[in-house]
């Protein structure tokens, strides 16, 4: 099933409860289970020495989330000014960020460079010059081009606007050394949602093949491989989990062979994203609207700001009625919010149990690229997250917007540029 079976159980006894006491609809997230699915990763990397994830912030960027986390060990992989701020906020420093925006901007350097800086990854050669200055640790993400086929959902890699090329890369941390870097690492995000531990066991494999090669012209050692994001989760009810033992197994065996060729290995990062949180949270909503048209449609409380996958990128997340199992005779629906969008959809031509107004409708596998994808089109507003915490509470993380949200772009100080004022003045 996507919701893992300790989640439900922790979780739908008490959720007329907290439904009642805060109101639908809300995302709630399982720190339990985000704990166990933690603690499985280190303990199938363990034969990996200096393993470390580093949370991507973007997936469920909440700092109650992210001191989980860092609870765990784990450092957080930022691209953007607001994420490192997150980050920061919650001690880490240095090494414990890394850095990984591309078509990177002034201020996106000097926030990365300021504030107990970052290991900072760079997309492009030609950002070695335009960084202000270079930390002495310095990574590339690294685009193999049509030597890989790159996963279904993320693409052919040579279509990607993301990393330097084979032939870049060489004279890539040539340029960084001379601007001062001592300390290299390479990294690499080619999968998106990826079941299949092949594919991301061949990610290691290659990233090991280049720093050795690129190692040996430099004579230079690589403290790191960072083999992106990308594991993926099952949305589908059919769909296998993640062999996340069997990568961690091979990357040992990987590794140990690198270690025998070189005398030297470099730590093994990974930034996992979906993988950590996203089976650990629900949308919660409550059906408001019956309507038999052409079709059937479920009207809920919630809209594709709270989800927006299902609408975007035609995804499926399971959707389950709360007190209510599927049988036979089930009718066929969709599940609607409000938006003037006909793709504002979180379920399309689903047989479920014969939903009534003030049912509560869980959304399976919001925990990661969920709230934090949310938008405002339409006026629609983004809902509250909550968290189950281990204890058994339930507690606020994120309050709901409000118009008062909406409208606070609004209040601004006057101003205005008027041309011909400015202009030189006339002569006739
Ligand atoms: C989005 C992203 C991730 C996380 O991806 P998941 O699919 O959530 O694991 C990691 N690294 C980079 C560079 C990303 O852009």
């Amino acid at each position: 099933m996507p919701m893992p079976s300790g989640f439900r159980e922790r979780l739908l006894p008490l959720l007329p409860g907290i439904a009642a006491h805060f109101g639908t609809p809300f995302h709630v997230y399982d720190e339990m289970g985000i704990r166990r699915t933690g603690e499985a990763l280190k303990q199938a990397f363990a034969g990996v020495p200096g393993f470390r994830e580093y949370y991507a912030v973007k997936a469920l960027p909440n700092p109650e989330i992210l001191r989980i986390m860092q609870e765990l060990g784990f450092g957080f992989d930022c691209s953007s000014v607001a994420e490192l701020v997150l980050a920061r906020q919650l001690g880490a420093r240095g090494d414990d960020i890394m850095f990984t925006s591309n078509n990177t901007s002034q201020e996106e350097f000097a926030a990365a460079l300021s504030d107990g800086g970052c290991i900072l990854n760079l997309d492009d050669i030609s950002l070695v010059e335009k960084a202000p200055r270079l930390p002495d640790l310095v990574c590339f993400r690294y685009n193999p081009g049509s030597v890989r086929s790159g996963n279904s959902i993320i693409g052919a890699p040579e279509e990607a606007k993301y990393g330097v090329t084979p032939a870049q890369l060489l004279p890539a941390f040539q340029k960084a050394r001379e601007r001062g870097a001592t300390r290299f690492g390479l990294h690499t995000m080619l999968a998106s949602n990826e079941l299949n531990a092949d594919y991301m066991i061949k990610t290691v494999a290659m990233l090991l093949e280049v720093i050795e090669q690129v190692g040996r012209e430099l004579s230079a050692r690589f403290e790191f491989i960072n083999i992106g994001g990308g594991l993926g989760i099952p949305y589908r009810p059919e769909q296998p989990v993640f062999d996340v033992e069997k990568l961690g197994k091979e990357a040992s065996i990987l590794l140990h062979e690198f270690a025998q060729r070189n005398a030297w290995q470099p730590r093994i990062y990974m930034e996992s994203g979906r993988y950590m949180t996203g089976p650990h949270g629900v949308l919660v909503t409550t059906a408001i609207n019956h309507k038999d048209i052409y079709r059937t449609y479920v009207g809920v409380d919630a809209s594709m700001s709270a989800l927006m996958r299902p609408g975007m990128y035609g995804a499926y997340h399971h959707v389950e009625v709360l007190g209510k199992t599927p049988g036979p005779q089930d009718p066929v629906v969709d599940v609607v919010g409000s938006l003037c969008e006909n793709n504002d959809k979180f379920a399309v031509q689903r047989k479920l149990p014969k939903v009534a107004d003030g049912d509560l409708l869980i959304i399976h596998d919001s925990g990661a690229h969920g709230h934090a994808m949310g938008f405002n089109y339409n006026g629609r507003l983004r809902p509250k997250e909550l968290l189950l915490k281990q204890n058994g509470v339930v507690a606020l993380i994120r309050r709901e917007e409000t118009l008062a949200d909406y409208f606070a772009t609004l209040t601004f100080e006057p101003e205005i540029f008027q041309p011909l004022a400015e202009a030189p003045a006339q002569t006739s």
